[in-house]
């Protein structure tokens, strides 16, 4: 009896079976975090009805890479298809929320820093999460706690900043009649 593969669900299952051990991302091949369901419902632009039910989803923050979630069951998600950008996809812009519950980016961050020199964004995240108004597993794409980008981002921040500073500090100061001196 000829086993007319393609057409049965039991084949179905089984290719579904052959890739669930991978846990790379199938574009850049690097490791996901586990998501929860919930969180692709949360963030997804596109229908529900694209998410299988039946495979663990996960969150690649490689920044040169369009996935965001992939499924062990080889299906995934671009940016595109969510309804937020994706703060790890795109490392160098200022706009794009590194919290996403309480709405902190590193553009924020930097006002913050400027107008008032220094920041408490670390410490209020934290008040958040201790308190437990926050909502990382449906507002945030990577559906955990922010506080590590957070911190990170003020760390580049400041770091910038600083660089600013010195590179405006080596421009102001007066020639000391060097050879590079032009009158
Ligand atoms: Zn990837």
């Amino acid at each position: 009896m000829a086993h007319d593969c393609c057409s049965s669900e039991e084949c179905e299952t089984e290719s579904i079976k052959q890739v669930s051990n991978t846990v790379v991302c199938p574009s850049c091949e690097q490791k996901g975090k586990k998501v929860k369901i919930q969180t692709l419902q949360a963030m997804l632009a596109v229908t529900l009805e694209a998410i299988d039910h039946s495979t663990t989803y996960r969150f690649c923050r490689s920044a040169d890479c369009p996935v965001v979630y992939f499924g062990e069951g080889g299906d995934s998600f671009v940016e595109e298809d969510l309804r937020e950008q994706v703060y790890q996809k795109h490392p160098e812009s200022e706009d794009i929320f590194v919290c996403y519950c309480y709405r902190h980016s590193p553009g924020t961050i930097r006002s913050e820093i400027l107008e008032r020199g220094e920041t408490d964004v670390v410490a209020r995240v934290t008040a958040g999460t201790k308190a437990g108004t926050c909502a990382c597993d449906i507002r945030n794409p990577q559906g955990s706690c922010c506080l590590g980008n957070v911190r990170a981002a003020v760390k580049q921040v400041e770091e910038s900043l600083g660089t600013e500073k010195q590179a405006k500090k080596i421009q102001e100061a007066p020639a000391q009649g060097g050879c590079c001196q032009s009158k």
